[in-house]
């Protein structure tokens, strides 16, 4: 199954080293072949992988993911989040850069790309907007690019300051590079991670309302406007921001949006019963908004299905919702979770939703990821669309703060091949 090509059939992978040389399709009625030749016979293989009755596909791709190194390896690391990418059918993600050191700087820039480079997956790195995530004075973002930057993003932190957001635009468009934006006005906002309403009056708390999200939404649409920046609305979460970046794709604006497994499935009544382990920012909002979320996956307004994938100890979320930190890992339950919630409920094909979690977000951010060609990367995952399976607290991840434990879930990745080598499975 190829997303980029639509292509779905019936056919013979054949890699060699770290690239798909041929793709040799059966002879089968039942499938559509674009460009088919016919039946051939594989050549002899060194090792032949049998993945009759699965689905094989590229290598999903997230490109929103916090690995916490350096500074918080405690939660998570390179090593780690690498691992549960590879286990969740991921071979592409792109870091965030809210480290310790924050990513606004060469060093720490090399650092991470030095150490991702030992780990079997493709692992890409963001440089900060501003230095220190402080929103104030903008990082060198022509020379971090040059150093490998894939995107420009202070994820975690709103950009405040219009005049600065402007000159991050104009240079992000001026390196050709996509600008990620965690949008939450902190002026709306008392105690984050709880959807005002219902959730927030449950904890006796202010809460975080739709607004503070919609809000910046609509202006920083309006600042990207002219800028010719390619802009990437993260984990969105309300009915009127998903309204806002619709028309503003209509208007001809290079906008693009991340849903998170997370605001696909669960509402705000989830934070009631699973407590911190259901806190994350933006927070779980109402059903109405779930379903704005949804039909924005299924008319192409949000074009990539990110985890935002935010590993926390156990430690930090037996504290209070008031204390404790926002984010739930998610990379492996992100391909369950869509085929449960998306594809087996009738709103997306499974082909569109392989597309929002590969080709989507490789071409946003401009990754040589996501598709299934002759001549591209030997990334691959293969998964038994059927099979059902029970989430265990059993993580690749150092973390499990997630409240996706002991949930029942249809899809399951049998194997991870990145590069040719197989990283996950057999
Ligand atoms: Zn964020």
């Amino acid at each position: 199954m190829d997303p980029k090509s639509r292509m779905q059939a019936k056919a013979d992978l054949i890699i060699c080293d770290s690239t798909v040389e041929r793709i040799i399709f059966k002879n089968d009625d039942s499938v559509s072949v674009p460009g088919a030749s016919g039946a051939e016979i594989a050549p002899e293989a060194d090792e032949v992988i049998d993945a009759s009755g699965l689905v094989v596909a590229p290598g999903l791709v997230d490109v929103h993911v916090h690995f916490r190194d350096p500074g918080f390896t405690d939660k998570e690391d390179i090593h780690t989040g690498a691992a549960a990418a590879a286990r969740g059918g991921y071979t592409s993600v792109v870091m965030m850069g809210n480290t310790d050191p924050r990513c606004d700087n060469a060093d720490t820039l090399r650092y991470m790309k030095d150490k991702a480079a030992s780990e079997p997956i493709h692992i890409y790195v963001t440089c900060n907007a501003t230095m220190g995530m402080k929103g104030t004075e903008m990082t060198d973002i022509p020379a971090l690019c040059a150093e490998g930057a894939v995107g420009v993003t202070d994820d975690g932190l709103p950009i405040m300051d219009h005049g600065i957001l402007t000159q991050v635009f104009l240079k992000a468009a001026s390196c050709g590079v996509p600008v990620s934006l965690h949008e939450e006005d902190p002026s709306l906002i008392d105690n984050n991670g709880v959807n005002r309403g219902k959730a927030s009056d449950h904890f006796g708390i202010g809460g975080s309302p739709s607004e503070a999200e919609y809000s910046l939404i609509r202006r920083d649409l309006e600042i990207a406007s002219g800028t010719g920046v390619c802009l990437d609305i993260q984990h969105i979460s309300t009915a009127e921001g998903v309204e806002a970046v619709r028309q503003a794709k209509k208007s001809g604006l290079n906008v693009h949006a991340e849903a998170t497994p997370h605001h696909f499935t669960l509402t705000d009544d989830a934070v009631i019963a699973y407590g911190t382990n259901a806190k994350m920012n933006p927070p779980l909002r109402t059903e109405a908004d779930r379903q704005a979320v949804i039909r924005g996956l299924c008319d192409g307004t949000i074009d990539m299905i990110a985890t935002d994938h935010a590993p926390h100890t156990t430690e930090e979320k037996s504290l209070p919702v008031t204390k404790a930190p926002s984010g739930i890992i998610g990379l492996e339950t992100a391909l369950g979770l869509g085929i449960t919630e998306l594809v087996n409920k009738g709103y997306l094909s499974m082909m569109d939703l392989i597309r929002l979690m590969t080709e989507g977000p490789a071409a946003v951010y401009n990754l040589n990821a996501g598709y299934i060609a002759e001549g591209g990367p030997a990334d691959i995952l293969i998964f038994d669309p059927d099979a059902e399976w029970t989430v265990e607290d059993d993580f690749a991840s150092k973390a499990h703060n997630t409240p996706f434990i002991g949930r029942r879930l249809r899809g399951k990745v049998i194997m991870t091949i990145a590069s040719g080598k197989i990283v996950y499975g057999k």
